[in-house]
């Protein structure tokens, strides 16, 4: 089979079940790895759905300038599919986050502008969004996606990812976990799940230090892609029925597990999903299923504690 372009190859990644590192007498774990997906994580499924809904709406054409505040991932799909479509465009993100996503988003032929991250991720992206809105104002060539509160974001996962896990798993799933960025993953597929089965239990899944949902508070956090201090407009609040909270030690020491027990090359914030997960797993019991989700690929943390032994 022959894609027209890489475009027409996002999605359709493969679902893994957790061998070494789960206990025998709890549910089977099985994760979707995102790290295979085009562009290397989940959000190129997103970034795409966001412009080509724009696209159908006319509110981008090939003139158009795509700006996006974004902590890393988002950027990348769109700075890839922008290359693709041929459509400038500009990533605006904290300077936190780890130097392979700005070295991705230019290598992918778009602009990164870089803001200062005093130590309040949450600050620091409002901080982006404002300055891509101002880029809009100024210039009506911007368009600014807003993953935060583009219903095309959650979208994607309900038209594709979590049709995909369904079809994958083929039997009941009892339990689904994520961490919340947008939080387009956890309420796309949580919603399509639970309306598939009443009873699957769904855990938000936030880093220590940024545990808002929990009614905890921002402070810096390793956890790439959640966590980004702000409880997003798309985040459907009824879909979870319990939160869990995750260090950034337990992130990382079950990020390195799943590299080096399961041979899963992923990121961060798959550590956090798979450690609430195993969690989840052990509370439901032998006979039962939890999926979530590996985000990313390791490949984006060399410069991180996630390569530090
Ligand atoms: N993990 C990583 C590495 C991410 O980049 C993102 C996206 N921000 C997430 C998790 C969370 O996904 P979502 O935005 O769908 O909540």
């Amino acid at each position: 089979m022959i894609y027209d372009n890489v475009l027409a190859a996002i999605g359709h990644t493969p679902m893994i079940r957790l061998n070494r590192m789960n206990d025998p007498d709890s549910a089977e774990v099985l994760v979707k790895f995102e790290g295979l997906n085009v562009g290397g994580s989940i959000k190129t499924r997103t970034a795409y759905n966001m412009l080509l809904e724009a696209e159908k709406q006319g509110l981008i054409d090939e003139n158009s300038i795509i700006a996006e505040p974004t902590s890393g991932n988002q950027g990348i799909g769109l700075a890839l599919i922008g290359a693709v479509k041929g459509y400038k465009t500009v990533i605006i993100m904290p300077d936190s986050v780890s130097e392979e996503r700005r070295k991705l988003v230019r290598h992918y032929g778009a602009e990164v502008k870089l803001i200062h991250d005093e130590g309040n991720i949450g600050d620091c992206i409002d901080e982006c969004l404002r300055t891509a809105l101002e880029m809009a104002e100024k210039d009506p060539r911007v368009f600014v996606p807003q993953q935060f509160e583009n219903e095309n974001n959650p979208m994607a996962h309900r038209h594709h990812t979590a049709l995909e896990i369904m079809e994958q798993v083929e039997g009941e799933i009892h339990g689904f976990c994520s961490g919340i960025g947008t939080g387009g993953t956890i309420t796309g597929i949580g919603e399509v799940l639970k309306a598939q089965n009443p009873d699957l239990e769904i855990w938000a899944v936030e880093p220590e230090n940024a545990a808002i949902l929990a009614g905890g508070d921002i402070g810096t956090h390793l956890q790439m892609g959640i966590g980004d201090g702000v409880i997003p407009k798309i985040l459907n609040k009824e879909i979870y029925d319990n939160i869990y909270i995750v260090t950034d030690d337990e992130a990382i020491d079950t990020a390195k597990k799943l590299a080096s027990m399961e041979g899963l090359m992923c990121g961060i914030s798959s550590g956090t999903n798979v450690a609430a997960a195993l969690k989840l797993a052990k509370k439901l019991g032998k006979g039962k299923t939890v999926v979530t989700v590996l985000p990313d690929t390791a490949e984006r943390y060399f410069s991180t504690p996630l390569f530090e032994d």
